[in-house]
């Protein structure tokens, strides 16, 4: 029977977002709710966040929490609503949720209040007498939830998802009693990690259950290239083990009501040549023979952003054009900087965050490039194929489990989505998109690519349905 669930994360669409994670936390909620389950998110109150106008009565509160008063309200944006955990002395400060351009000092402290405040709302419920059965934590933000409940000796049931492994809130074990964590609790079976304690670790030894964001990163992260030095926790864990793959907001996310772009669908696709063209002026592109290749991305080396430089030139020369939305590591800013200078005209690049933009993106690019080392789901292959960009991605993780490589087979049957690579290197990258614009110059067939891209199961009805599956095994 459907139940209660607290779900607990630092960033949530649309309140605020760096990346997937908000995407994610954002649609749970409404997706839960499809199944009768009743889910509220508890997000820090960071600053500009607390004092919108729809805030209701205070919900929860504490005089001291890690270091001054806290209290919990319900605040609503655009329909959506989210519990805020206001604590000026942790959450109301410039510079982004963790800390932007350096990370805060006190983020472990920060992190930890969200989870105690989250395991104490799971224990004793809210004052308006809303007591959640599942408490689920995303990232090592929310580690330390699952880890209060049980050495409180809570009852309540307890998920930890992984939505990126390199993210692991590793912090000094001198903060263990100022996190209020239990001395007993620093062993390599808990939250020993090194010397260090890890909150990620906490949260997957400790919950009832353990899940990530699609099934090939599921069995990924039980293998050391994909681990980052625990995947043999995460091997520990295999018999609590699930890979849900994450879907997309398909109301924010269609191109035939897009307020961001010139709508078109399946079988009117008029507007998606009107999209190009514009795109291509937005970004001062000339009119390329190929295809129009786009990325929005953070610009790491995860995302395989370092590629660009060796394997876009042949593409330019043989008639693709490519544009750039992101921004992160300083020298893959640089990187393509120079890259936008050597090939004007066809090379376009952003440097920002821009969400807006990034519709426009989507809707006007014939491909994405997704060229990541690892990719624990990836959304933007995702966006591409709703919009009628032909994904051209890595195959791992999430981007393996949703893109249907156009090979003989799949090209003869028609099922073909897009195009993967392996290994994630320059001269197999390179090879994608000769192929790429190989299969863009086969009208019929590229056609048949975007028709069967637009039309994939992309929303979040069938991994929505394994979560709430889920809750109720926990609670039986
Ligand atoms: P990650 O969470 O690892 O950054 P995902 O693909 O799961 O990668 O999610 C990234 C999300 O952030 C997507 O919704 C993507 O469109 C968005 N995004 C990333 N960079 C930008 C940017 N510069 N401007 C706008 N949106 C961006």
């Amino acid at each position: 029977m459907p139940g209660k669930v607290l779900s607990v994360a630092s960033e949530v669409v649309p309140f605020i977002k760096t990346g997937g994670l908000a995407d994610v936390a954002g649609a749970l909620p409404s997706a839960l709710a499809d199944h009768g389950w009743d889910m509220r998110t508890l997000m820090p109150g960071y600053r500009g966040l607390q004092k919108g106008p729809n805030a209701s009565k205070v919900l929860w509160s504490v005089d001291d929490l890690f270091g001054g008063p806290a209290s919990v309200r319900s605040c609503t944006q655009g329909g959506a609503a989210v519990l805020m955990l206001d604590a000026p002395h942790l959450f109301d400060r410039d510079g982004g949720p963790y800390g932007d351009p350096k990370d805060f000092k006190d983020n472990a402290i920060r992190f930890a209040a969200l989870s105690w405040a989250a395991a104490d709302i799971a224990q004793n419920g809210l004052q308006d007498g809303w007591t959640p059965a599942v408490l689920h934590a995303h990232d090592w933000q929310a580690g330390l939830a699952p880890a209060y409940l049980q050495f409180a000796g809570s009852s309540v049931k307890s998920v930890t998802t992984v939505h990126n492994i390199a993210f692991q809130g590793n912090a000094s074990a001198a903060l263990l009693g100022a996190l209020k964590l239990p001395i007993s609790a620093f062993t390599p079976d808990c939250l020993e990690y090194w010397g260090h304690l890890s909150t990620l670790k906490a949260g997957l030894v400790t919950a009832d259950a353990v899940t990530t964001v699609s099934p090939t990163y599921a069995a990924e992260l039980m293998r050391p290239e994909f681990g980052m030095g625990l995947d043999g926790v995460i091997a520990s864990r295999s018999a609590d083990l699930h890979g849900i793959l994450n879907g997309i907001d398909l109301d924010l996310w269609n191109p035939a009501t897009d307020p961001e772009i010139k709508p078109f669908r399946i079988g009117d696709m008029k507007g998606k040549g009107l999209n190009r063209t514009a795109l291509l002026a937005e970004f001062g592109l000339s009119d390329i023979s190929g295809p129009l290749a786009v990325i929005v991305s953070r610009l790491t080396t995860q995302k395989g952003i370092d590629l660009l430089s060796q394997a876009i030139p042949d593409f330019v020369a043989s008639g693709g054009g490519l544009a750039v939305l992101g921004s992160g590591d300083p020298d893959l800013e640089e990187q393509l900087k120079v890259l936008a200078k050597a090939h004007p005209g066809k090379v376009g690049l952003r440097i920002g965050y821009d969400d807006s933009l990034s519709h426009r993106m989507f809707a006007g690019g014939d491909a994405v490039l997704v060229p990541s080392r690892f990719e624990p789901c990836g959304l933007t292959q995702m966006y591409g194929l709703r919009y009628g960009a032909i994904p051209v991605v890595a195959a791992t993780g999430g981007l393996a489990d949703t893109v249907i490589d156009a090979n003989p087979m799949a090209l003869a049957d028609g099922v073909a989505t897009g195009i993967q690579f392996h290994p994630v290197d320059a001269m197999s990258f390179g090879r994608a998109l000769r192929q790429l614009s190989t299969l863009f110059a086969q009208r019929p067939v590229w056609r048949r690519m975007q028709k069967r891209g637009m039309t994939q199961h992309l929303g979040w009805a069938t991994s929505s349905a394994k979560y709430a599956a889920l809750y109720e095994s926990l609670i039986a």
